[in-house]
């Protein structure tokens, strides 16, 4: 951008906004280069934004979509920024738009179970709120302390509830989104069920900003459970806990999600040596139904092999499980995670030749206890955690492996990534898995909406 163009841009806000809300200074940019993901070495914190802008109300973001259209500048909308996969760096410059400061409730109404909110809430703070006036969202991350209403939809998020509450995007009713030219459109009446329109509001679930900026959803909630539970157990490794996890989704039990994995020392989940295969399964409603299906699945589990932890464990178990993963650790460590989408009958093949083909092939090792995990439910997720190389040869190990991986995943009849959406990391391997024709009409949708490509650029789609 040159230096006049950001002068005048620079003054529009300001004027608009005010000084509080418009930031341009490289200091107080500097965190807004990258996200989590670990972009090449060599370019981390290269990318940088002319403007950072930190909005409160649908006007003002109104007024940011406006004159960046007028301008042709990139905006790149922002929430949490727990993304895993490079969405929020702004690759051409630009806008970003930091949702931070938009995360009020706007209107609850616990008759029709509806809340309407602010795009840059936090799951957390929404969950609690919602807690209060005896409701739930049911969306439940790992990232929930992070992450926003709005990124958690521009995902698609992944909740470990999926099962039977399903996720985010089985809850947004109506969206309010700022599109380019700064026209605001509502996606629908706010209504969970309407056979009339076509149904505007799913194109921005998963479209990673690149279509428009939420500024107000309209979501479903539940009623608060009256009775939640969890049986954890532990069995001698990941594989008779897959076990557990295949009989589980083969019953008509119906838990809330359920996770097996291997872990380094179960010990401190209460388990006896050497049991590194751990197992949860989850479970809300009435007290009598839940009672009921902890019974059914302990019995399932102690057949198995499986050894059911005590009472105090559990429950400890249940309190830190969402939070397990801190975001800490993906800023401290150099890791990646995959997260691939497997049939159930598939998953062993899939470890056997993700572990001893493709990572050995291009020298990719496990993080030791974390080579397997698998979220048990309705959208199944298969991860697995590994080291990231820290040079320049080895970050081309690593691009060469992503799109080995994704190839092993599609050909089981999977998707590369169950959660973690596209941004940069997987933009050109979904090629794999859409055709020419279905990537030229997500083009023809993006270019109806968006057609100077403004919206946050370079992510999502593979250029033509
Ligand atoms: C420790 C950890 C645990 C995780 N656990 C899970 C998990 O359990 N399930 C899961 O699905 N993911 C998980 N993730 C990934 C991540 O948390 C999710 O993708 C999350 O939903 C992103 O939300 P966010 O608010 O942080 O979005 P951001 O990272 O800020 O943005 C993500 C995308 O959404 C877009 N966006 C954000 N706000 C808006 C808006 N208002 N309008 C339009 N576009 C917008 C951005 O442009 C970007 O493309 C985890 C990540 C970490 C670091």
């Amino acid at each position: 951008m040159d230096e006049e163009t950001r002068d005048i841009i620079r003054r529009r806000l300001v004027e608009s906004l005010g000084e509080g809300k418009v930031l341009w200074r490289a200091a107080d940019t500097v965190l807004y280069r990258k996200d989590t993901y670990r972009i090449d070495f060599e370019k981390e914190y290269e990318y940088i934004p002319d403007f950072v802008v930190l909005p409160e109300t649908a006007k003002d973001v109104e007024t940011i979509v406006a004159v960046a259209s007028e301008h042709k500048v990139p905006l790149v909308p922002k929430g949490g920024g727990s993304n895993r996969t490079g969405m929020l760096v702004p690759v051409n410059g630009g806008i970003v738009v930091d949702t931070i400061k938009m995360d009020k409730v706007i209107e609850m109404n616990p008759q029709d179970l509806e809340v309407t909110v602010q795009p840059g809430i936090t799951l957390k703070n929404l969950e609690e709120y919602l807690n209060e006036h005896g409701l739930t969202l049911t969306q439940e991350q790992g990232s929930q302390r992070m992450a926003t209403v709005g990124g958690a939809i521009s995902t698609s998020a992944f909740s470990r509830k999926n099962q039977k509450h399903g996720t985010i995007a089985n809850r947004v009713m109506s969206l309010e989104v700022m599109v380019a030219g700064g026209r605001t459109l509502r996606t629908g009446p706010k209504v969970l069920y309407t056979s009339t329109g076509i149904g505007l509001h799913h194109l921005f679930v998963g479209a990673e900003g690149t279509l428009g900026i939420i500024t107000e959803a309209t979501l479903r909630v539940e009623p608060y459970p009256e009775a939640r539970e969890m049986v954890l157990a532990f069995f001698d490794d990941f594989w008779k806990a897959n076990e557990a996890a295949q009989r589980l989704m083969s019953s008509c039990v119906t838990f809330t999600g359920a996770e097996a994995y291997e872990t380094e020392d179960a010990t401190v989940f209460g388990a006896p040596a050497g049991k590194n295969g751990l197992f949860y399964v989850g479970f809300d409603g009435t007290r009598g139904e839940v009672e009921a299906e902890k019974v059914y699945v302990s019995q399932m589990i102690r057949e198995l092999g499986g050894v059911i932890a005590d009472e105090t464990h559990t429950r400890a178990y249940m309190d830190r499980y969402t939070e397990q993963w801190c975001g800490a650790r993906v800023a401290t460590r150099f890791e990646d995670v995959i997260t691939a989408y497997v049939p159930m009958g598939s998953i062993q093949e899939f470890y056997d030749r993700l572990w001893d083909d493709v990572m050995k092939r291009h020298d990719l090792k496990p993080i030791p206890g974390e080579k397997y995990s698998l979220d048990v439910g309705r959208y199944k997720m298969v991860g697995g955690r590994y080291f990231l190389p820290e040079d320049r040869e080895g970050w081309q190990r690593y691009q060469a492996a992503l799109k080995d991986v994704a190839k092993l995943a599609i050909e089981l009849g999977g998707s590369i990534s169950s959660c973690h959406g596209v941004g940069i990391q997987h933009k050109e391997n979904i090629r794999l898995e859409y055709t020419d024709v279905a990537l030229d009409l997500m083009r023809s949708i993006k270019r109806a909406l968006d057609p100077d490509n403004i919206m946050n650029p370079g992510k999502k789609l593979p250029d033509e």
